[in-house]
C-alpha cells in the first residue's frame, strides 16, 4: 500500500514527536519543515563559546519514564536521549538568602508550628486529591484550595510559585485538579531532570531518527499557507510560492496562528473562531544565561529563590510595567553541575528564569540592561560574590522568544488554566477543516510545558494509527 504523504508544520517537541512516530510507523511520507534554523522550537538549544546553551530554561518533569521518554521507546530508541536526574526527595529553596530543602526544612520560613501543620496538611490533602476527583477539582483554583487550610501571603507565595513553575500562570487561575495530577506524577516517579546536551538534545534526537526512517528535515523553510479547497487541507505552500500537495497536514504552529495565518479565518465558522479567540495563553517568562569563568558554585544543582513574602503584588508591578531592581523569584538550574557538557572544562554555567509579564513587549537596549542587571542582583543574593565571576551574559525576553515562536512569547502555549483544561483542551482533530490536525502544546491533554506537548504528539498517533 502507498505511503500517505504527511507534511508536519514546526519540529518542537510536538511536531518532531508526531513526525518520528509517523515515519517510524512505515505507513506514512514524512516532510518536517521548520522556519527557525534551529530545531526543537522553544526546547531547541545552540553553541556560544564552547557554551551549549537553551533557548529557554528548563527542567523536564518525568524524563525518559514520562510522555517525552515514551515516544523514544515507540521509535524502538528509549536510550537516544541520555537523562540526568535532580536528586528527589526534596527541592532546593533559598528563601531571602537562606538555604532550605522543602517541604523538609519548612521550620526555616519562619511560620509557626500551627502554620506549618495546615501549610503541611494543604499540601499533602492536595497531593492525595483521588484520581476520580480531578475533573471537579480542575473547576477549583489553588489560591482558592490554599485558603481552605491557611490565610498568609508568604504561604501563598510559596504554593504559587511552585503553581507558576509548573504552569505559567497565576494561582488564581491554576485549576488544583491539574495541579494534583502533575505534582503527583512526579513525586511518584521521582525522574525530574535533564537532557545531556541540552533541551535540545531531544527534538534533534527524534529528527534523526526520523531521517534514519526516510522522513525528510526542511529547516529555515517556513509554511506561508495550508492549501484548503472545500473545507478539506489538500497541501502546503511554501515561502516561495511552490506548493506540496499531500494527504494530511499536522500544524504545530499552534491554534491561534494556524487558524488565523495558515488556513485563514474565512474558511472557519462564528462559533469555532469565538472559541479560538477566547483561549489564553499562559504568562512570559525571561531567561539569563550566565558563563562564569570558573566552577565558583558548589555542590547545588537547582534553586528555587524567593526573596519577597509577596509574590501577587510582585507579578502586579511586572505585568503593570514595572522593572524590578532585584529578581526576588528566580528558578536557577546550575546547568554545567547537572550535564558537565554544557560549558568548556574549568568554567561554569547556569541560568535563571522568572516569570515576567503577561505579554511580550519590546524591550529597549537600556531597559534590556536593567532587566540582566536584576537577574544578576538576584543571583547575587543567593551565590555572593557570583558577579565577579561572570565572563558573559546571554538574555532571552520574551520578545526574542515572540521573535523566534510568535505567540505573544508565552512559555507552555495556550494555558493550562480554569475553563481550559480536560475536556476543554483544545481539539487535536481539526473539527471544520478535514485532514488537518493540530498537534503542539496548545492541545496537549495533561504535563508540563515540553510534556504537555510530547502529550498531544502521543495521542494524534494513536488517533491516526
Ligand atoms: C523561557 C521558557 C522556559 C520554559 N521552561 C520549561 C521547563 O522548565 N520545562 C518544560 O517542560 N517546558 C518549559 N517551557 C515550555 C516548553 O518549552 C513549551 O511548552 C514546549 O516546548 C512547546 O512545544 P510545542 O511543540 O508545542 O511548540 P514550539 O516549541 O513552540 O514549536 C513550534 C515550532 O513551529 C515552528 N513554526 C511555527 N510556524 C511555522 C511555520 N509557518 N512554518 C514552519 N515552522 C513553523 C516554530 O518555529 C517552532 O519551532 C519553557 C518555555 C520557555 C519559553
Amino acid at each position: 500500500m502507498a505511503k500517505k504523504k504527511v507534511a508536519v508544520i514546526g519540529s518542537g517537541i510536538a511536531g518532531s514527536g508526531i513526525a518520528v512516530l509517523l515515519a517510524h510507523s512505515g505507513d506514512y511520507e514524512v516532510d518536517l519543515y521548520e522556519k527557525n534554523k534551529l530545531i526543537g522550537g522553544r526546547f531547541a538549544s545552540y553553541d556560544r563559546e564552547g557554551f551549549r546553551l537553551d533557548v529557554g530554561c528548563h527542567m523536564v518533569g518525568n524524563c525518559d519514564k514520562g510522555p517525552i521518554g515514551e515516544i523514544l521507546k515507540l521509535v524502538d530508541q528509549p536510550d537516544a536521549v541520555r537523562w540526568q536526574y535532580l536528586e528527589t526527595g526534596a527541592s532546593h529553596f533559598n528563601y531571602k538568602g537562606t538555604d532550605l530543602l522543602f517541604p523538609r526544612e519548612i521550620e526555616k520560613l519562619g511560620f509557626t508550628d500551627d502554620e506549618i501543620q495546615k501549610i503541611l496538611q494543604f499540601y499533602v490533602e492536595t497531593l492525595s486529591i483521588p484520581e476520580d476527583q480531578y475533573d471537579e477539582y480542575d473547576k477549583v483554583n489553588m489560591l482558592e484550595q490554599i485558603e481552605k487550610y491557611i490565610k498568609n501571603d508568604r504561604a501563598r507565595t510559596i504554593f504559587g510559585f511552585i503553581s507558576g513553575l509548573c504552569f505559567v500562570t497565576h494561582d488564581y487561575e491554576t485549576p488544583v485538579g491539574e495541579w494534583a495530577r502533575c505534582n503527583k506524577e512526579m513525586r511518584v516517579k521521582e525522574a525530574v531532570g535533564y537532557p545531556i546536551g541540552g533541551t535540545g538534545a531531544i527534538p534533534e534526537a527524534y529528527v534523526r531518527i526520523m531521517e534514519e526512517q526516510g522522513g525528510r528535515m526542511h529547516l529555515v523553510t517556513p509554511i506561508k499557507r495550508i492549501l484548503v479547497e472545500d473545507k478539506v487541507a489538500k497541501g502546503v505552500e511554501l515561502k516561495d510560492g511552490t506548493t506540496r500537495q499531500c494527504d494530511i497536514i499536522i500544524s504545530n504552529a499552534g491554534l491561534k496562528p494556524t487558524v488565523e495565518s495558515l488556513v485563514g479565518r474565512r474558511h472557519y465558522s462564528k462559533e469555532f473562531l469565538e472559541k479560538v479567540d477566547g483561549y489564553e495563553y499562559s504568562l512570559c517568562a525571561a531567561a539569563l544565561k550566565v558563563a562564569l569563568d570558573e566552577p565558583f558554585i558548589e555542590n547545588k544543582t537547582m534553586v528555587l529563590y524567593f526573596g519577597t513574602d509577596d509574590l501577587y503584588t510582585r507579578e502586579e508591578e511586572v505585568e503593570g510595567g514595572m522593572i524590578p531592581e532585584t529578581m526576588e523569584v528566580l528558578m536557577v538550574p546550575i546547568l554545567s553541575n547537572i550535564d558537565p557538557t554544557s560549558c568548556p572544562e574549568g568554567r561554569q554555567l547556569l541560568i535563571a528564569g522568572a516569570g515576567v509579564g503577561s505579554k511580550a513587549v519590546d524591550i529597549s537596549p537600556e531597559d534590556r540592561k536593567k532587566w540582566e542587571q536584576a537577574f544578576i542582583n538576584g543571583l547575587e543574593v543567593l551565590f555572593p560574590g557570583v558577579s565577579r565571576h561572570i565572563m558573559w551574559t546571554s538574555y532571552t525576553s520574551p520578545s526574542d522568544i515572540e521573535n523566534l515562536f510568535g505567540e505573544d512569547g508565552n512559555v507552555i502555549g495556550i494555558a493550562q488554566k480554569l475553563g481550559q483544561v480536560g475536556e476543554n483542551r483544545p481539539p487535536i482533530k481539526d473539527p471544520e477543516i478535514k485532514n488537518l490536525y493540530h498537534c503542539s502544546a496548545d492541545s496537549g491533554m495533561h504535563g508540563i510545558g515540553g510534556e504537555l506537548a510530547a502529550d498531544s504528539a502521543l495521542r494524534l498517533f494513536e488517533m491516526l494509527m
